[in-house]
């Protein structure tokens, strides 16, 4: 008697926003999917994210506003038929010091209208509707999704790529530089502060100064206030000062933030890199390696884009 027949396993190693999408990609498509991870999705940077649509150091253009569009749909989507995900779609502003083309991502928004009165200190800006991500919702969402179409999540500390799959999907964020042995992968250090929920509804960032982005991002039971961006910091230790500072120049942008409780600090090690890295590497013997990482401060803004972008790498090679 033939026996049933088996599906093509897939190991996927991460279980940020990144290895997770991928994961569940994968899973729709027909293929056995598990998922090893180091730290479990709460523990991960893609938790501590503010998690605005956003397209924010991550490289090349033209891919990541593909990517991203790709993303905004299905975001869209999600706010609209899962209001359990944990998405919602939000108003917001980037502002400007000064007067600035169309950024350049600008394709991948369906709305983006100037704006028309500026605060005090800005020259003008955009603004647009975005979706806004409760990572503290949204991860679980996507876990529980995974393990409905039959794939797993395991916490396991890879000392290395596995070869025990033929198809193996590398989403380890910043500890690629390790497992890829890649060193062109570089922190990008983001502190922020959870504030008490005060009724805002309204997203704002202020990207002026580099190393200082400023953004208040309203989410379902809190208010993510950034942020910083130190370039090769490896410390995931808040600092006071710095939190004293993100709150006080947030207050200015964001008047209504005075006297909001703040709730917790945080601090995550964003993944850059010169360009994310999205290829396929035969490893021989009909064995493939995708590789998926490097998504600086826009994992969460590419995730779906990018995951599209996984699956038909592996099934243009391996049928599920
Ligand atoms: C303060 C801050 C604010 C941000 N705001 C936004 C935002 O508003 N919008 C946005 O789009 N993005 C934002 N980001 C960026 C976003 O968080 C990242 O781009 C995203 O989290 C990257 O996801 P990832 O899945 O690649 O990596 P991670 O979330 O880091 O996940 C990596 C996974 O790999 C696992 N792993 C690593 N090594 C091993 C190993 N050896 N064995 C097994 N598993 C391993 C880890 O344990 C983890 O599970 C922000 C980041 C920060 C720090």
């Amino acid at each position: 008697m033939a026996g049933l027949p088996t599906r093509t396993r897939v190991i996927v190693i991460g279980a940020g926003v990144v290895g997770l999408t991928c994961a569940v990609r994968l899973a729709e498509a027909g293929y056995d999917v598990h998922v090893l991870a180091r730290d479990l999705p709460l523990e991960t940077t893609s938790a501590v994210a503010a998690a605005v649509w956003y397209p924010y150091r991550a490289l090349p253009q033209d891919r990541v506003t593909a990517w991203s569009a790709r993303a905004y749909a299905e975001f869209a989507r999600l706010a609209e038929v899962e209001p359990g995900a944990g998405v919602r779609m939000r108003t917001g502003r980037e502002l400007t010091r000064a007067e600035i083309p169309q950024p350049w991502w600008a394709e991948a928004v369906p709305d983006l209208r100037p704006v028309s009165r500026p605060p005090s200190g800005y020259a003008g800006g955009w603004e647009f509707e975005a979706p806004v991500v409760d990572m503290s919702v949204y991860l679980p969402w996507l876990v529980t999704r995974l393990e409905r179409l039959g794939g797993t999540l395991t916490r396991h500390a890879l000392s290395a790529l596995p070869n025990a799959a033929q198809v193996v999907i590398n989403c380890a964020g910043l500890a690629a530089r390790r497992l890829a042995d890649d060193r062109t992968l570089t922190p990008v250090r983001g502190q922020i502060c959870q504030v008490e929920q005060i009724g805002l509804s309204e997203w704002w960032v202020d990207d002026s100064e580099p190393s200082r982005p400023v953004y208040v991002v309203p989410r379902l039971h809190d208010i993510v206030v950034g942020g910083t961006a130190e370039e090769g910091d490896w410390d995931t230790r808040p600092r006071e000062e710095t939190a004293r500072a993100i709150l006080t120049v947030a207050e200015r942008l964001v008047p209504a933030l005075a006297g909001a409780r703040v709730l917790r600090h945080r601090v995550g090690l964003r993944p850059a890199r010169p360009s994310v890295r999205l290829e396929a590497e035969d490893t021989g013997g009909g064995r493939v390696v995708v590789h998926c990482y490097g998504h600086g401060g826009a994992g969460v803004t590419m995730s779906w884009g990018c995951a599209d972008d996984v699956i038909a790498l592996v099934q243009e090679r391996v049928p599920a």
